[in-house]
């Protein structure tokens, strides 16, 4: 955790918890796959022998409990609320893990689902994190941007899909970063394309991506490109996302772990 990040939002992080790293998934919207570049992330790290954490910061659009097979309610003590394990020991909260019924609508307003993603950070007891990925709200409306406010991240990592106008998303993401100096440690394009499982050819259903040149232009890496892949999404479907046969987003974990 990045001391020097403290404003006038950010909150103390539980006197019991330990988090070293934390970085922030965002995106311009919704379904572009942040839910997912976030498990994948969790997932290799965990893989690789760190302690992982995954702070569902999505309030109105939790997903991330669904794809871990996941429900609440999570524990709790005098001391605080307690993460829900997945099978593989990543430590996760979500407000999905709260609500009694989780297809019930969160139907808050900005400033409570603000103070939900700070009590998240400030009153779950996590334990021994080395990494911690937040799925952040999408866009970068006023929601989103208390979020950001209101963790200390230490990095962001943006994704996209190709039919989007990149080029938009990116900018805004990057103005976003620099307002809270914040450095974007890369962009992930999911839903890339599509390989044929038969003849293994690959086509580019939403057509040729730009990716690369605004990657370019801004001067920051891009991470992953992620196939459109029914596998994936079965996977996320049944929960069993910690079943991913692909090491996605290795390379990324070596240049976290330096
Ligand atoms: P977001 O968090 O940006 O709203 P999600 O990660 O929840 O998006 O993804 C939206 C839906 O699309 C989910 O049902 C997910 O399983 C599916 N999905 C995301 N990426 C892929 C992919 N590369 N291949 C297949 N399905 C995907
Ligand atoms: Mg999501």
């Amino acid at each position: 955790m990045n001391a020097d990040k403290k404003n006038e939002f950010s909150v103390e992080l539980h006197e019991k918890s330990s988090v070293k790293k934390v970085i922030g998934v965002v995106s311009g919207k919704g379904g572009v796959g942040k839910s997912l570049v976030t498990s994948l992330m969790a997932v290799i790290m965990q893989r690789r022998g760190h302690q992982v954490a995954i702070l569902d910061a999505d309030i109105t659009g939790p997903s991330i409990p669904k794809s871990f097979g996941l429900k609440g309610p999570a524990g709790a003590t005098e001391e605080g609320l307690l993460p829900v394990m997945s099978k593989s020991g990543i430590q996760i909260m979500s407000v999905n893990l709260l609500l009694s019924d989780a297809t019930d609508p969160v139907v808050w307003r900005g400033p409570i689902i603000a103070g939900t993603v700070k009590q998240f950070w400030s009153e779950v007891i996590w334990e021994d994190v080395d990494y911690m990925f937040v799925d952040l709200p999408p866009g970068t409306g006023d929601v989103p941007l208390t979020v950001f406010q209101s963790l200390p991240l230490d990095g962001i990592v943006v994704v996209a899909s190709p039919q989007e106008l990149v080029n938009m998303v990116v900018a805004k993401a990057v103005k976003m970063a620099q307002k809270m100096n914040i450095p974007i440690l890369g962009l992930v394009e999911n839903m890339s394309y599509f390989k044929c499982p038969d003849c293994g050819s690959v086509h580019e259903i939403f057509g040729k991506s730009n990716m690369e040149a605004v990657a370019e232009q801004y001067g920051v890496p891009l991470l992953e490109k992620i196939p459109v892949d029914p596998i994936i999404a079965d996977l996320c479907d049944k929960g069993l996302i910690e079943m991913v046969k692909e090491n996605w987003f290795e390379e990324f974990a070596k240049v976290l772990e330096k």
